[in-house]
């Protein structure tokens, strides 16, 4: 039985309870006297119970970012299959994306994926006047960064190769760098700003851990896109929405983001399934953070995705920590030599 499947089983009293065991898990990962005081501030919140711990429903990351893999050369016109568990896809409704463009979306008998079934208006999506609508690409990149640091605690920390693919503008792999842990940058698509000199591929070796944050719903072909990803890690943290019950018309949910026309496939969880056995995964769901995994899982992830928002507070607690080991500077450094001609 899956995880989630056991904690909606259990009683909420037994569901503190083991929530209470995976934050000390995860506590007893983070190691050293400097850490202290996160164990204090844990320990205040875990006994005095002042704050929920039983997933974050009410966690919103804001309308989807600008960046993903649209998946050139692929079309789906015409396709009823779904494109996580090869189940048909019966008519789910008409819907309206960038004021003017008709959208029939199609909802799969087998997991209950939703799709727009003909995205041809995707070119005309990724135009930066859209990209701006994404006010909450700061605030998202913060609170990950706080999560995946926390993740990153229970795992070798600074020393984890790790790769943000389709990060966009590059704000994730900044943020963690500033903070010392071993991040690259990937985005065929949108201008890299802020990750200069440290952009990555999966194709370029293993990783410890690889993100893919509010990329998923962005994919039109999840398993084909992802197949590479799936290759060079057995740990992938990916963010999405899964879609709530009773799935909403086209009109009735937020996260279909009519107004970018950028989100084309959703997930329940157990699309998210399908889609990590597809990849050779098991899959750990949450309300919002996913994870695809092999082998064991360190404490620290499970957390992120049953607590992301207690994942967030220590994660941010440990953020002075890490940045006594930042690569600021030393990132700054390598690229004015390039910048001179240094370096090739
Ligand atoms: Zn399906």
């Amino acid at each position: 039985m899956r995880f989630v499947d056991e904690v909606a089983q259990i009683s909420a009293a037994q569901r503190r309870r083991a929530i209470t065991d995976e934050i000390m898990d995860a506590i007893r990962v983070l190691s050293g006297p400097e850490l202290a005081g996160v164990q204090r501030a844990a320990a205040v919140l875990t006994v005095g119970g002042g704050m929920s711990t039983a997933g974050s429903s009410g966690e919103r990351l804001g309308p989807a970012r600008d960046v993903v893999d649209r998946s050139e050369g692929r079309s789906f016109v015409g396709r009823t299959a779904c494109r996580v568990c090869d189940s048909e896809m019966g008519d789910f409704g008409n819907g309206i994306v960038l004021g003017d463009v008709d959208v029939r979306y199609g909802r799969c008998a087998g997991c209950g994926l939703v799709a727009a079934l003909d995205p041809d208006w995707l070119d005309r999506a990724y135009t930066e006047e859209i990209n701006a609508l994404d006010v909450g690409r700061l605030r998202r990149c913060l609170m990950m960064s706080d999560i995946v640091a926390f993740v990153l605690r229970g795992m070798g920390g600074q020393d984890v190769r790790c790769l943000d693919w389709a990060g966009g503008y590059g704000v994730l792999t900044r943020l963690l760098r500033d903070r010392g842990y071993d991040f690259h940058h990937h985005e065929p698509l949108a201008p890299n700003v802020f990750a200069k000199g440290v952009t990555a591929s999966p194709d370029d070796g293993r990783y410890g851990l690889i993100t893919a944050i509010e990329v998923l719903e962005h994919l039109v072909d999840p398993a084909n896109e992802l197949a590479a990803v799936a290759a060079s890690t057995d740990l992938l943290l990916a963010t999405t929405e899964p879609i709530p019950s009773p799935t909403p018309k086209p009109d009735e949910w937020w996260y279909y983001s009519p107004d970018t026309g950028q989100h084309v496939t959703f997930y329940t969880h157990q699309s998210l399934q399908q889609l990590g056995r597809k990849l050779g995964y098991r899959v750990l769901c949450g309300s919002f953070v996913h994870l695809f995994y092999r082998g064991k899982l360190p404490a620290t992830a499970r957390l992120a995705v049953t607590s992301p928002r207690l994942a967030t507070l220590l994660g941010a607690s440990i953020a002075p920590l890490d940045r006594r080991y930042g690569r600021t500077e030393a990132d700054t450094a390598e690229l004015g030599r390039r910048l001179r001609g240094a370096l090739p």
